[in-house]
């Protein structure tokens, strides 16, 4: 009461989403990290020799969301050098495709990590 501040709506669990559902167990994965932010997992489709996808659990619809809470967009960073630095040498491509006409097909936000060798210029 008398508080003007508005507190964004916590972003829930969405039934519909196929990476939500992927969070909730409830459709496998291939888990590489998993802690109380976020969890990675394999990319079903690699288009390098390591493809993980860093997501974050909350569900918001991509990186223009999630750099609303910039100590989750940080997190979400730091937990993809960390497995790029395990699955491979360290160096690698991190990727948000942002709206359908820049590639994004799942509106659940997640970081393509894409690391373990020469990558090919435009992959994803
Ligand atoms: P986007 O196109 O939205 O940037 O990326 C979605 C990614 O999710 C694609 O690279 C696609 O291969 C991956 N993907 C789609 N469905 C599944 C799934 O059921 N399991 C896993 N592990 N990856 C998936």
């Amino acid at each position: 009461m008398g508080n003007s501040v508005t507190e964004p709506a916590a972003p829930r669990h969405d039934p519909d989403c196929l990476f939500c559902r992927i969070i909730a167990g409830e459709i496998p994965s291939e888990r590489v990290h998993e802690d109380d932010r976020v969890i990675a997992f394999k990319d079903l489709h690699p288009q390098a020799p390591v493809h993980v996808l860093v997501v974050p659990r909350a569900h918001r619809r991509d990186v223009t969301e999630l750099a609303e809470d910039p100590e989750l967009l940080a997190h979400t960073a730091q937990v993809a050098a960390d497995v790029a630095a395990e699955q491979a040498d360290g160096e690698f491509r991190l990727i948000f495709n942002t709206g359908a006409s820049a590639g994004q097909s799942v509106f659940h936000v997640h970081a393509h990590v894409l690391a373990g060798g020469k990558l090919a210029e435009g992959a994803l």
